[in-house]
């Protein structure tokens, strides 16, 4: 018994507007399978697949009889827009695939929904609705997003069912892959059809105001899954985006979706998504964050008799698209004589590589950033001393990485006065303790730690740090939580908090 054809597919970026064009050179670090090799990561040991993707095979696999159709699936490291050359090879892969399928009962997308294209500002908007066209109903279109998706009319329209992550830093990505799965063998069976309620709000918060642990976002998603809970089976799924400002695209902003299991439900779902937005936006100043300033950090930094502390270099995080190379706080530390800090990790293949030329205890004259690149960055030179070599080849031990395979390239821990800094090369956010530890660098014994990572870190470096002993630093550069420091184009607006004075209201359904 061979059981539904299902078709697996999916393009994952996450597109920081002000980055530069995510090309063909990006692939190498990112996923890209096409046909069988999908599900043999997926059954395998593979790590190549997005959590969420090999989970959902692996749940239908243990659920029923089905034959997957692989096409491709593509997850990028979050870039810039994607090269439209690039996005044209994706889009077509996909088509011919799907032609090429014969007939299809499902199909399950895997997008991040923050990608933008060149000349195309809902590509993920684009995916679905090819899909929607080849698969049209009741073939079932059922997709998973990033929590960190902007959510487009398109979007919505083409699915019959879009499961969010529910976590931030995410952790979840396995648990919304599974759920995705047995929606879909409900709808498979005749015992879901779902309808989305949908609303976005004009409220584009910085990510640093997204973390699932704190109010009010984390419980804004509580309560919907509580209400959905309640609702007795007559709703699928509560998924609440809270969107990546970044992508500055005009279906920015905080989304609700309600599923109702079946048509009967559309009106239970439209009163749960106006009473979850309107509670986003009646909260919405918890959606803005006063950082801390460089110095206040500095002045905290040289402070005697506290507890050890850590830094998000927020404005660069190479996680949203940031270069991993700005040297604004890295500078004011040397300069100001700062002690027993460890500050990771830059993005420097050429520091990396001389250091390794060099050797251990060899001190050289480095400069960081050399290129620039973005109006944030400035170089640093400074003497630095190599106190250890890596490979960069390495699992992740707490948080997003956890359990992955990183493939970092050569590292090293170089000294500049009283802070160690930490090269790797390979674009990657400090998201993980073993970006120090692969160096034998001890988090416990540092004074402060600085990482370039804005919200994954917390879960990486939570056994080390309590909540009240991270801060988010106001370092300028492509991630930066302060919203006035860009010129958007694609934004709605007016928009909060950019626009303060915004309006809305619930619709008349
Ligand atoms: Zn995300």
């Amino acid at each position: 018994m061979a059981g539904p054809r299902v078709a697996l597919l999916g393009v994952m970026l996450e597109s920081n507007r002000f980055a530069p064009l995510a090309t063909e050179a990006d692939l190498e670090s990112g996923c890209r399978l096409a046909g069988e090799p999908i599900l043999t990561d997926a059954r395998g040991d593979g790590q190549r697949l997005p959590a969420e993707a090999r989970a959902f095979i692996r749940t239908m696999d243990a659920t029923g009889h089905w034959e997957p159709v692989p096409i491709a699936i593509t997850a990028l490291y979050p870039a810039g827009p994607m090269a439209a050359g690039l996005f044209g090879d994706l889009r077509r892969e996909i088509e011919a695939g799907l032609e090429a399928a014969g007939a299809l009962a499902a199909a399950y997308v895997v997008l991040h929904g923050a990608m933008v294209a060149e000349g195309d500002d809902d590509p993920d908007g684009t995916i679905l609705a090819l899909v929607r066209r080849l698969l049209p109903r009741p073939a079932c279109v059922v997709a998973t997003l990033d929590l960190h998706a902007n959510v487009s009319e398109a979007m919505v329209a083409a699915a019959d069912l879009v499961v969010g992550y529910r976590t931030n830093p995410h952790v979840d990505q396995a648990a919304r892959g599974e759920e995705a799965a047995l929606a879909l063998r409900l709808m498979l069976a005749g015992e879901a059809a779902p309808v989305t309620a949908f609303l976005r709000l004009p409220l584009t918060p910085p990510s640093v105001t997204l973390l699932t642990a704190e109010a009010p976002y984390g419980t804004l998603i509580d309560r919907g899954q509580r209400r959905l809970a309640e609702a007795g089976g007559r709703l699928l799924n509560v998924s609440i985006f809270g969107s990546f400002v970044f992508s500055d695209t005009s279906h920015n902003g905080i989304a609700v979706l309600v599923a109702a299991r079946a048509p009967a439900h559309l009106a239970e779902a439209r009163r749960l998504a106006a009473d979850l937005a309107t509670i986003a936006w009646d909260e919405r100043q918890g959606f803005t964050r006063r950082l801390t300033s460089i110095p206040e950090a500095i002045a905290l930094a040289l402070a005697p008799d506290r507890e050890p502390l850590i830094y998000s270099d927020a404005g660069d995080n190479p996680g949203g698209g940031g270069s991993g190379r700005t040297t604004e706080l890295l500078a004011a530390l040397v300069e100001a004589g700062a002690e027993g800090v460890l500050y990771g990790s830059f993005f420097e293949p050429d520091i990396a590589e001389a250091a390794h030329a060099a050797g251990i205890g060899a001190v050289l004259e480095v400069t960081f950033n050399s290129e620039g690149g973005t109006t944030f960055d400035q170089p640093f030179s400074a003497a630095a001393e190599v106190l250890a070599l890596g490979d960069g080849k390495v699992t992740g031990r707490l948080g997003l990485y956890a359990g992955r395979r990183l493939v970092l390239g050569p590292t090293a821990a170089l000294r500049i006065g009283g802070v160690t800094v930490v090269v790797i090369s390979s674009r990657a956010q400090t998201a993980d303790p073993v970006f120090f530890e692969m160096l034998g660098l001890d988090i416990g014994a540092a004074r402060t730690v600085v990482v370039k990572s804005r919200g994954h870190f917390r879960a990486g470096f939570a056994p080390f740090f309590r909540a009240d002993r991270v801060l988010e630093v106001d370092t300028a550069g492509l991630t930066s939580p302060v919203l006035e420091r860009f010129t958007w184009q694609g934004l709605p607006r007016p928009v909060f908090p950019l626009d303060p004075e915004t309006h809305w209201q619930p619709p008349d359904w």
